[in-house]
């Protein structure tokens, strides 16, 4: 069955840049049930997860593809 996702278009609350939600990233939030669309791109999500304490053995771009991805406030 198809998943019945398309990749959207969203702004960036830090760059102010556009980004695609992807369908693989939307079925991903509703797995989780997250109910918010990401607000950064991926650059930006990358740097505010650098900002972020981060345990030393996952680098904050594994974390952006892994389980941690995700857009909080
Ligand atoms: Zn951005």
């Amino acid at each position: 069955m198809e998943s019945g996702f398309e990749p959207r278009v969203l702004i960036c609350c830090d760059c102010g840049e556009e980004f695609v939600f992807t369908a693989g990233a939307q079925e991903y939030f509703a797995e989780r049930g997250f109910s918010e669309d990401p607000k950064r791109c991926k650059s930006c999500h990358t740097q505010y997860k650098k900002n972020q304490r981060l345990p030393h053995h996952q680098p904050a771009d594994a974390a952006y593809h892994q389980s941690d991805y995700r857009s909080p406030d």
